[in-house]
């Protein structure tokens, strides 16, 4: 087992230990990529939401939120090109009977070609030292340039078999590329079918009167479907955004990879309405503004890379993918897409209904385009708990594991803790415990050795704990242990709020 898989396992059975996530239906042997958070993790997925809420729409005086329905009129499928278009390739390994994406089969191929020209490229750096140059290094070495040209090749093929639909193109590919089943090891292959993502059931009563309804895909077109409403009542001017979280639904064929891809998810989507012409200018603007806010989080730049897109989906003419690297390597945790105007101009034509702004300053009416921002809140989760999980060898020889949360998002973010369960101590607790509860979320608790109360704390990622002892009892004085140093300090009682609210306060663009 790779190091990235173990450490992988270890936070998943780390989650459900500590209260962070569950599988599904437990009891019943689970519901297959389907996961319940828990008693920790609903407060790390509500304070993640938070900051996204805040730099959003709090942060952004033009941008406003939302709250659409899952279910829509089964048309706005049909606009917006998922009834037609939201399909995967998917490919069969006739030995070990298992099931994948044709097009991650390809990609997964050409990561590991991109892997091997990193490889090269570290190990020339180490090599050269100081005077490397990576660019030319990159253009001159033939083991690199044979890489590039093999992962040139394949793109020729790929980018044209996806967008075309073409799918004994695809199976052509991999068969060529020699891609094996990792778990059967067999090159048999079943022909690429086109699978269709979207949930579907009935509404209405059964018959004729019952119709066709989808569990959306995406948080998306309750936006679009409403930006005209949102428009006019907020007497809103471009450019102006829509902000939205909700559950989307999708019927993935590989569901693998614990939360990372769920049939049930979170997204954290905004629409940025501009003027046409301008797109390109807002489509950096906010590629830039959403790195910012990742690493104004203090996670590790390295940990992020953006991906541009090869090949755009039928709605965009620009789109990047914020990657992080989660134990399994770069994924996919964010997009920045833009949108150009496919999807009102599409919801204008299939409804008939006129969805133009009239610009008050050009004196012209025309349907805005769009610059979208959409993250998956459980993969953003999945980015900070990989992050933050650390096991930690101390200076006595003892270990600890540490869940090394952003202090902002952290589910605890004070624990409150009598040294002993008498002497008075306990009531003091309560009552620092009753002052802090309404400025932040605190934990009290009295039972088991301090040590091992910390040691709790630690794995929950709490930031603080504090300390009551007899000293306190004397003169209002509390000690205050800081998660990642564990330096103590001792501070008047009434200073605690303040010096848990320096640290848990994010501010970012
Ligand atoms: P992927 O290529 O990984 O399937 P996607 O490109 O289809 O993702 P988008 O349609 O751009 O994803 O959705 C926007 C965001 O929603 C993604 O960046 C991801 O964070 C999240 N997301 C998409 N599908 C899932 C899923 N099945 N489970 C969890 N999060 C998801």
């Amino acid at each position: 087992m790779s190091k990235g898989e173990d450490t992988f396992k270890k936070i998943i059975a780390h989650c459900k230990e500590y209260g962070f996530i569950f599988q599904s239906s437990e009891i019943y042997d689970g519901l297959s990529a389907v996961y319940d958070y828990g008693q920790q993790g609903v407060e790390l997925k509500n304070n993640i939401k938070d900051y996204w809420w805040k730099s959003m729409v709090q942060h952004h005086e033009e941008i406003v939120g939302l709250d659409s329905a899952i279910f829509m009129h089964p048309t706005v499928w049909k606009a917006s090109g998922h009834v037609d278009a939201f399909n995967d390739p998917l490919i069969d390994n006739k030995d070990s009977k298992k099931r994948y994406r044709a097009d991650v089969l390809i990609e997964d191929h050409i990561a590991k070609l991109e892997d091997k020209i990193n490889k090269e490229v570290k190990k020339a750096a180490k090599r050269f030292g100081e005077s490397f140059d990576e660019a030319m290094f990159r253009e001159t070495n033939p083991r690199v340039q044979a890489n590039v040209k093999k992962i040139d090749d394949i793109n020729a093929r790929f980018v044209p078999a996806m967008e075309d639909g073409q799918l004994s193109d695809l199976k052509k590919l991999i068969e060529d590329l020699e891609i094996a089943c990792p778990v059967s090891g067999s090159r048999n292959w079943t022909d690429v079918r086109q699978f269709n993502l979207m949930f579907s059931s009935q509404m209405g009563s059964t018959g004729e009167t019952a119709s066709t309804i989808y569990l959306r895909p995406e948080t998306a077109q309750g936006i679009f479907v409403n930006y005209l409403n949102v428009q006019k009542t907020g007497r809103k001017k471009l450019p102006f955004g829509i902000a939205q979280i909700g559950k989307a639904f999708r019927n993935e064929i590989v569901a693998r990879q614990f939360i990372f891809r769920m049939r049930e998810f979170e997204q954290m989507e905004m629409q940025y309405f501009v003027r046409p012409g301008q797109e390109a200018d807002w489509f950096e603007y906010w590629k830039e503004q959403r790195m910012q806010w990742h690493l104004a989080l203090g996670i590790p730049e390295e940990l992020f890379r953006v991906h541009k897109h090869e090949k755009l989906a039928h709605y965009a003419n620009a789109a990047v993918d914020i990657e992080f690297d989660f134990p399994f390597g770069f994924k996919e945790i964010e997009g920045v897409h833009s949108r150009t105007d496919f999807d009102l101009g599409a919801h204008q034509k299939f409804s008939g209904k006129k969805l133009q702004y009239f610009d008050p300053e050009t004196n012209d009416s025309y349907v805005p385009y769009v610059v979208e921002t959409s993250i998956g809140l459980d993969r953003m989760f999945l980015a900070v708990i990989s992050h933050a999980y650390r096991e930690e060898k101390l200076e006595d020889g003892s270990e600890r594991v540490v869940m090394n949360i952003p202090p902002a998002l952290a589910p605890t973010k004070v624990a409150v803790l009598p040294l002993v369960k008498k002497d008075g101590l306990p009531e003091k607790g309560r009552e620092i415990f009753d002052r802090l509860k309404y400025d932040f979320m605190c934990q009290y608790e009295d039972k088991d050795a301090i040590g091992r109360r910390y040691r709790r704390h630690d794995a929950i990622g709490t930031p603080y704990c504090i300390t009551i002892d007899h000293e306190t009892l004397e003169n209002d004085t509390v000690t205050i242990r800081e998660r990642d140093s564990m330096k103590q300090e001792r501070i008047p009682a009434e200073r605690i709020a303040e010096v848990v609210r320096q640290r848990v306060v994010v501010r970012s663009k």
